[in-house]
């Protein structure tokens, strides 16, 4: 069909459709085909949980590209068309329709699903999750005031859940296994912040919560504690992390762990294939880690087109993500390992951050939570410190009265 073998890209989501658009942007001349198994033009996910089921935004706005400029871009895309085999030794792939497409280059930006509740009695009960545009309208038709929802998993999709199903007038209770909010990213102080957010706004929060049961009876689901304590719902829904889609990579050969392992060009085991965003396990800490965030869907992107028409130098990237809940905003950047120092710095009620540092006081990282945008600019100071290598004294750093901007001077 092609007089010269496409760059295919597996996954018309956030980072593929992306890809695709920057790829010609970069100067990229031959066919580019892209391959989504979603009815939808490429999307931005992160409105789901906060706009879409608030009402403030449809679907339809979320989309990252119009019809008009792919085919102004002639690029070759598909929707509701699942790869179904990929076949390195001879660059073809499969798709559902029956169709083979031969390619030069592949990428898998094929993110990832939610992970599936296996807890006694769940197979009996009706479990929303959301991933995508077809969950967020099923949840948003659950959501009506007054409803009773039960959410298992107190991480961002679990607490963005509760934040907007109580903006909407819902009863709500989050049940997280372990004993803090997004435990696996946020320093104590935030997590606490959080806690206390959702407090307020009457989001009942168990933390250790474990589950001893699930049933549904006369359409209402009831939760059962291994203390003995009861909850019945209309509504459950559950946020216990995703899974990435990595099976037609791993059945393909290609090496994957906790996702596709790719090398720090963001390329797979076969030197045509590469991988980006949620799926994609980049070298980390002497392992592989996946970054599920909106930032890094946008970079490696960014970093792949570029290197598709040119080779770069190593993909190097900062971490960085916001979540919103009720009236605060949250970004964390850099690194917040445990092992650094951590210096919590509170500004009046208005904003908590903590800045991490290494051991000689060089600032690594940064966790701020605050009112209405109140820490976007500090974070942005932060992560300029970050690229400085700004060493800092904790004194410094901890006293609200230090103007964050006025570090930026000198070494
Ligand atoms: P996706 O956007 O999931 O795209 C992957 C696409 O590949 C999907 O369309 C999938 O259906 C398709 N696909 C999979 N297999 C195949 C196949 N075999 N054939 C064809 N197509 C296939 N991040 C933040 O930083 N801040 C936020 O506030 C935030 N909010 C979020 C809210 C929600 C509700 C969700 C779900 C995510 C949020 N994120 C947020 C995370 C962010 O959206 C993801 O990190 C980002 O979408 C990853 O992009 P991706 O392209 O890797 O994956
Ligand atoms: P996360 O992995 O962030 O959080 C899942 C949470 O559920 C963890 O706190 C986990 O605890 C807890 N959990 C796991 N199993 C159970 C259980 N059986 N009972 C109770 N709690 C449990 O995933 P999410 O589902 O929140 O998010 C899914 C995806 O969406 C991610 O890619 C995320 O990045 C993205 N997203 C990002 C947002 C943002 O950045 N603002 C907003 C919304 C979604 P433990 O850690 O102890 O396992």
């Amino acid at each position: 069909m092609y007089t010269q073998a496409p760059i295919v890209i597996i996954g018309a989501g956030q980072a593929g459709g992306r890809l695709a658009l920057h790829l010609r942007e970069e100067g990229y001349r031959g066919t580019i085909c892209l391959i989504g198994d979603e009815p939808h033009l490429p999307y931005e996910r992160p409105p789901l949980s906060k706009q879409v089921l608030l009402g403030e935004s449809t679907p339809t706005q979320l989309s990252m590209t119009t019809v008009v400029q792919l085919a102004e871009y002639s690029i070759d895309w598909r929707v509701s068309t699942p790869v179904t085999k990929v076949d390195p030794s001879n660059h073809l792939l499969t798709l559902e329709n029956g169709e083979s497409l031969s390619y030069q280059a592949l990428v898998f930006a094929t993110g990832g699903v939610p992970r599936k509740l296996s807890l006694p009695g769940c197979e009996a009960v009706p479990i929303l999750y959301l991933r995508n545009q077809a969950d967020a309208a099923a949840l948003k038709t659950a959501l009506h005031p007054s409803k009773r929802v039960g959410i298992i998993g107190g991480g961002f999709i679990g607490l963005e859940i509760a934040s907007s199903a109580k903006q909407l007038g819902c009863d709500v209770v989050v049940f997280e296994a372990a004993n803090q909010l997004a435990s696996r990213v946020l320093p104590a102080e935030i997590s606490n912040r959080l806690f206390e957010l959702h407090q307020q706004n009457d989001v009942t929060i168990k933390l250790q919560a474990g589950i001893e049961q699930l049933s549904h009876h006369e359409d209402k689901t009831s939760v059962l504690l291994k203390t003995g304590e009861r909850f019945v719902f209309d509504v459950l829904v559950a946020g216990i992390g995703i899974i990435p889609n990595q099976t037609l990579a791993e059945a393909a050969g290609l090496k994957v762990g906790n996702g596709i392992l790719v090398d720090a060009y963001l390329q797979t085991s076969h030197p045509d294939i590469y991988a980006i965003g949620d799926v994609a396990a980049i070298p980390m800490n002497g392992g592989h880690q996946r970054i599920e965030t909106w930032r890094n869907a946008e970079h490696q992107a960014r970093y792949l087109a570029k290197h598709l028409v040119s080779p770069q130098s190593e993909f190097e990237d900062l971490m960085w993500f916001w979540s919103d809940q009720f009236d605060e905003g949250l970004q964390v950047v850099g690194e917040t390992s445990p092992t650094l120092k951590a210096t919590v710095r509170q500004q009046n009620e208005v904003a908590t951050f903590v800045i991490y540092q290494d051991e000689v006081g060089c600032i690594r990282g940064a966790a701020g939570m605050g009112k209405d945008g109140c820490i976007a600019k500090d974070i942005k100071l932060i992560e300029r410190l970050i690229a400085m290598k700004k060493v800092v004294s904790m004194e410094t750093l901890a006293d609200p009265s230090t103007n964050l901007k006025s570090l930026l001077k000198g070494n």
